[in-house]
């Protein structure tokens, strides 16, 4: 093979590392050994069916066609509907870019904002995709350290320190992957006189706003003076376990959104159709299968919490949202990637090392819990031998 000469930017593009150990996992798997998926992010239940009925009728009624490219008006409406009635504010349909995922929001937001230099401030552990995006765009990634003693929220003297003049924009994300960490009212109000302060825009990724076990989701959109400076990522892969279906969008000022609806033009041209109009049902239709599959969730923390921290040199804080838990491995004197290594390849139980979600994710495992009880339970004995035969 002739060495490709790629473009420089490729070198600075950044992965989600959850689909390399899943491809892993399934080689192991294909020669015949158990493997408890605790790696992917993902709601392991099926998508309600009359969403899936829904899609189906829109295919046989021919939504085979291309759509506006910053989607359907009736999804752009329903999105509008329902995401302000949940933030408590008032959203309107031009404000809002429907996506192929929740995904290119990330991409096409930041693309449509920040230039080369500009100083972009995220959290770290942190969705891997920010980093790689404003790395790739060739801006300054500044990484604010989440701290375990602060259940992961952002520590407010180390981020007033790292917002300066040069900020463009502050990466936000409650509840948060992959600590399940939960933001207050108080500090999205702190962040928000940041942003406001040094007059820097927020994406603020609500993708896990359904997954929440104690306390109330603030959006920071719904703060005074931040609707014209936030785009709220969101988006239907978890909330309704259509992660396969590529469905979610974007909430930002109209004029935003027009340039983010130009990006969808220039590359997807638009969301396939019958998905979109799916989209439409499950927002309009019945919400119960969301309230049993967030209360199977936070039935599965407990579980794997007290398990975590039944095993000898692992603690585990409860989280507060999302379907992670983010043990702390130090006891067992190995870092982050020794052990989630050993744990795959010895002993059957697919988890991501903490420094797949950045350098300050050492001495951590990130567990998705997407998983069946009866597997949690497996899993965790794995964990438990794996740990005690370290000892020896
Ligand atoms: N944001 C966060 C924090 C996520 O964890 C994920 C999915 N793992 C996404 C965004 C992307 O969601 P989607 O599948 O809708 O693109």
């Amino acid at each position: 093979m002739p060495d490709i000469k790629l473009a420089g930017a490729m070198a600075r593009l950044g992965t989600e590392t959850a689909f390399d150990v899943l491809a892993k996992a399934k080689a192991l798997e294909a020669q015949g050994r158990s493997v408890i998926h605790l790696e992917i992010g993902e709601p392991d239940f099926d998508t309600p069916r009359h969403i899936t009925e829904a899609a189906v009728e829109a295919l046989r009624s021919g939504a085979t066609h291309y759509t506006p490219s910053a989607g359907i008006p009736e999804l752009r409406q329903a999105v509008a509907d329902d995401a302000g009635r949940m933030r408590g504010i008032d959203i309107r349909p031009t404000e809002v870019v429907i996506t192929p995922g929740a995904k290119p929001i990330m991409f096409f937001g930041l693309m449509a904002l920040v230039d080369p230099g500009d100083e972009v401030v995220y959290p770290n552990p942190g969705f891997p995709i920010y980093e790689s995006v404003i790395n790739f765009l060739g801006a300054r990634a500044v990484p604010v350290p989440l701290r375990e003693d602060t259940d992961f929220a952002f520590d407010l003297d180390l981020l007033r320190r790292k917002v300066t003049a040069r900020t463009k924009l502050i990466v936000v994300n409650s509840p948060q992957n992959p600590t399940g960490g939960v933001l207050s009212r108080a500090a999205i109000e702190d962040i928000a006189g940041l942003a406001q302060q040094h007059d820097c825009w927020v994406l603020s990724d609500e993708i896990y706003d359904r997954m929440l076990y104690e306390g109330e989701h603030v959006s920071i959109a719904s703060l005074p003076g931040m609707r014209e400076r936030t785009i709220i990522l969101d988006g239907f892969s978890k909330t309704y376990a259509m992660t396969g279906w590529r469905l979610g969008y974007g909430i930002m000022p109209e004029a935003l959104a027009d340039q983010v609806a130009k990006l969808m033009t220039n590359s997807a041209s638009c969301t396939a159709a019958f998905t979109q109009l799916a989209g439409i049902a499950a927002l309009q239709g019945p919400q119960d299968a969301v309230t049993a599959m967030v209360a199977e969730f936070r039935a599965r923390r407990d579980l794997v919490v007290a398990g975590l921290n039944a095993i000898p040199g692992i603690t585990c804080r409860l989280p507060k949202g999302a379907f992670y838990a983010f043990p702390n491995i130090t006891g067992t004197e190995r870092s982050a990637a020794q052990l989630a290594d050993a744990l795959l390849a010895e002993h059957g139980v697919a988890t991501l090392a903490g420094t797949a979600f950045g350098e300050y994710g050492e001495g951590y495992l990130r567990l998705s819990y997407a998983n069946s009880q009866a597997n949690l339970r497996q899993a965790l004995q794995r964990i438990g031998a794996a740990v005690a035969a370290l000892g020896r």
